[in-house]
């Protein structure tokens, strides 16, 4: 592993114990309907891994340990910060 991608990885895991800190506290929390309709746009986002298929068409879930392929975020805690943005700018 390149010196890169090593403080790359640091970077996230700071990242994420802080964003957890915070949700845990109650800290930076956006409201309930907020936080649904992120979770919504993410359940049909491709870089949403892993996700659930429901059996109904173009339908997936989000698992509590779904990530975000372009940040490595847990989505479940990025979607309920407020100072979390979308890396794609869909929310
Ligand atoms: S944060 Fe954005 S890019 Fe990442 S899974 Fe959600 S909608 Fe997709």
């Amino acid at each position: 592993m390149g010196l890169t991608a090593y403080l790359e990885g640091a970077r996230v895991l700071v990242r994420g114990a802080l964003g957890v800190s915070r949700a845990t506290v109650g800290v930076d929390r956006v409201g309930e309907q907020t936080f649904v309709d992120r979770k919504r746009i993410c359940a049909s986002c491709e870089a949403a891994s892993p996700r659930k298929a429901t059996g109904i068409q173009g339908l997936k879930l989000l698992t509590p340990m779904s990530r975000c392929k372009d940040c490595h975020c847990l989505i479940q805690l990025k979607t309920s910060l407020a100072t979390e943005r979308c890396p794609r700018g869909k929310w």
